[in-house]
């Protein structure tokens, strides 16, 4: 197919790479209806807070193991979504490499040492990385970060502390209200100059989430908050300069009331994940006409 005679529209989400990628229109839409409801949800969480008017809480749509078309879909008009958040390097790299510059990448996934520096250095769009749980990943980001080659003017890359609330031996994260923690946090802000510390980050444990009503507290939120608070004292800063990315699609209504400042939702916008064997980052069209 050659269509060389007809102008290609000039739009600044559209890089030559994502004009290529081939979004099916209905899909396109169930995104659509299902980004708007968890906004709507989020408002209404949020304006029902005891906390005061809050600004409401971003949202990052966690995008792992889902096709580059999808996030397209959501990225472009008519939401114009920006903030996506993965879990792989290598899909990362790889989604980052097809889709706008103008998308705003979350790192969220377990993050090993070996990767680090190839991470901060090789996405120039890279937003945050929310899954920092040791001064030598510090360094390494920071490294990274500072051969970034592609803008001068890049800015410091956002970090967020992973803080293991629940203490469980799967989940990553350093103990909160620990000496750890103090001296992570200090570590960033004192030697890693391309580095910003954000905030705090825990995934919690699902069983609590599963108990929490709109009664009742989720502990390890609780606990985030806690242990944020404790540290901006530490640290001598405003508890407002440090954000809490807590809730996800079990429980982000239930963050978002115990003060979240960022809610990550996969699986409600995009619908169950497929194996990770069976992921692809590019679809084949035959496919898309499921
Ligand atoms: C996968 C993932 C999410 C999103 O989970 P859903 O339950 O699909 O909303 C959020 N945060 C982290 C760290 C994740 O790994």
């Amino acid at each position: 197919m050659t269509t060389t005679d007809s102008p290609q529209p000039k739009d600044p989400h559209t890089t030559p790479a994502a004009m290529k990628i081939p979004i099916n229109p209905q899909r396109a839409s169930t995104l659509v209806s299902n980004l708007e409801h968890v906004t709507s949800r989020i408002s209404s969480a949020a304006g029902a807070g005891a906390r005061g008017p809050p600004p409401p809480p971003r949202l990052v749509a966690v995008s792992k193991l889902k096709p580059a078309s999808d996030i397209l879909a959501l990225h472009n008009p008519p939401t114009s979504h920006e903030h996506f958040g993965e879990n792989y390097v290598q899909e990362l790299l790889e989604k980052s490499r097809l889709l706008p510059r103008s998308i705003k990448w979350h790192f969220i996934g377990g993050l090993q040492s070996n990767k680090a520096t190839q991470l901060a250095r090789d996405i120039p769009n890279l937003w945050a990385v929310e899954s920092v749980d040791s001064e030598k990943k510090a360094t390494l980001l920071d490294k990274g970060r500072s051969q970034l080659t592609s803008s001068a003017t890049a800015e410091p890359l956002r970090v967020f502390i992973q803080v293991n609330t629940s203490g469980e031996d799967s989940k990553s994260g350093v103990p909160p209200g620990s000496g750890e923690l103090n001296a992570l946090a200090r570590h960033i802000r004192n030697n890693c100059p391309h580095l910003r510390l954000q905030g705090l980050m825990t995934i919690g444990a699902i069983a609590r989430s599963k108990a929490t009503t709109p009664e009742t507290e989720n502990e390890d939120f609780v606990c985030l908050r806690e242990t944020r608070d404790a540290l901006a004292k530490e640290l001598d800063v405003n508890p407002d300069e440090l954000e809490l990315s807590m809730g996800m699609s079990e429980d982000f209504e239930g963050a978002i009331r115990q003060g979240s400042s960022e809610v990550r939702v996969g699986s409600t916008i995009f619908g169950e994940r497929p194996a990770k064997k069976d992921a692809k980052v590019l679809e084949d069209t035959e496919s898309e006409k499921r």
